[in-house]
């Protein structure tokens, strides 16, 4: 079967998995406490979908153009015995690229070791600022900052390079921390990357006030550290790249606000409870756990998940200052990064 292009002739390259709604911090642009307290009723275990399923629903979507994997939750690192399901993965020939996003909570080195001895390629750890007292509030369950730094360094030792460091940069909250975290990163091999402050979900109290535009953050860093702009690593990539003219490294920024990148986009997400979704920001999705449970053929599978993929039309970031009304969206935690 040929790569399904949709409405917009984008292929479908890329395949986002959430392994788990769960997570062990609270940042309040994703997960806040207010709405994800004690009281949450997260997904039962017998709703997830158990590695096999994962590993034989992305054989599926393999035939049909999908080469790089990201795994995402939640926090992944919370699913038991992930390295279990990366070695699953990591088998699968059409793969190309196989990655995880994690708050670095639970990445010790024993950890990091197991992850790439399994097959993982490559790690991208959230941290948002150098200062521990903002980071403390900025995950919403005063995690220290120490353990999340010694984590970019384990999965560094073990051989998960070149780190990717992702900082979401929200204005008057952790944006005078831009320059210290390039300061840092500097000369260290790690990617620092910078993404804009999203809407993703509902329940973050989003508004543009408070978004950085990356053009103004380039400026600043610009100023202190000269840049100069790199082509992308391939089609699609989300990250536009940048490097310090003197050669102290990489940096890249994620415009989802101000520059959006719909138009090359080739990422489809599936929740941990096997929901099919083809945009960051979707209000709805397609259930792929009903049929998979209830013996349909590989074909079968390739012939729905095809079909969705050709009547996907989203652009939400490209129209998002065009809409009037924006439908509830499916929370982050659920649909993954
Ligand atoms: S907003 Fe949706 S369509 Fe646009 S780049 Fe993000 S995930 Fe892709």
């Amino acid at each position: 079967m040929n790569s399904p292009t949709d409405t917009f002739q984008r292929l479908l390259r890329e395949l986002r998995i959430s392994v788990t709604d769960r997570c062990n911090f609270r940042c309040p642009y994703c997960m806040p406490k207010e709405l994800f307290g004690a009281e949450h009723h997260f997904l039962p275990r017998s709703s997830l979908l158990s590695f096999e399923e994962i590993h034989r629903i992305t054989t599926v979507f393999t035939s049909l153009g999908v080469r790089k994997l990201r795994l995402t939750g939640g926090e992944p690192l919370l699913r038991r015995d992930l390295h279990r399901l990366i070695a699953m993965l990591a088998e699968i020939p059409q793969i190309d690229d196989l990655s995880l996003t994690t708050n670095g909570a639970l990445l010790t080195r024993e950890v990091a070791e197991k992850l790439k001895a399994a097959g993982l390629k490559r790690i991208s750890i959230s941290l948002d600022t150098l200062d521990d007292k903002v980071f403390q509030s900025m995950n919403g369950v005063e995690f220290p900052l120490g353990q999340v730094l010694q984590s970019i360094d384990h999965a560094t030792a073990a051989g998960l390079a070149p780190v990717k460091v992702n900082m979401v940069v929200k204005r008057g909250v952790n944006d005078q921390a831009i320059l210290p975290m390039a300061r840092h990163f500097r000369d260290s091999g790690q990617i620092l990357r910078f993404i804009e402050y999203m809407d993703v979900g509902n329940s973050n109290g989003w508004c543009y006030d408070h978004v950085l535009p990356s053009v103004e953050l380039l400026q600043r860093i610009h100023q202190e550290f000269p840049i100069e702009a790199l082509p992308s690593n391939h089609p699609g990539e989300v990250a536009k790249r940048w490097r310090y003219v003197d050669g102290a490294g990489e940096i890249g920024v994620i415009t989802s606000v101000t520059e959006p990148f719909c138009e090359g986009c080739t990422r489809a997400r599936i929740s941990a409870a096997g929901t099919l979704h083809t945009c960051l920001f979707a209000s709805h999705g397609h259930d792929l756990r009903e049929p998979l449970r209830s013996d349909a053929s590989d074909e079968q599978l390739r012939q729905l998940i095809s079909g969705w993929w050709q009547q996907r039309e989203d652009r939400y970031s490209a129209l998002r200052t065009q809409q009037n009304t924006i439908p509830a969206k499916i929370e982050m935690s659920y649909i993954g990064g």
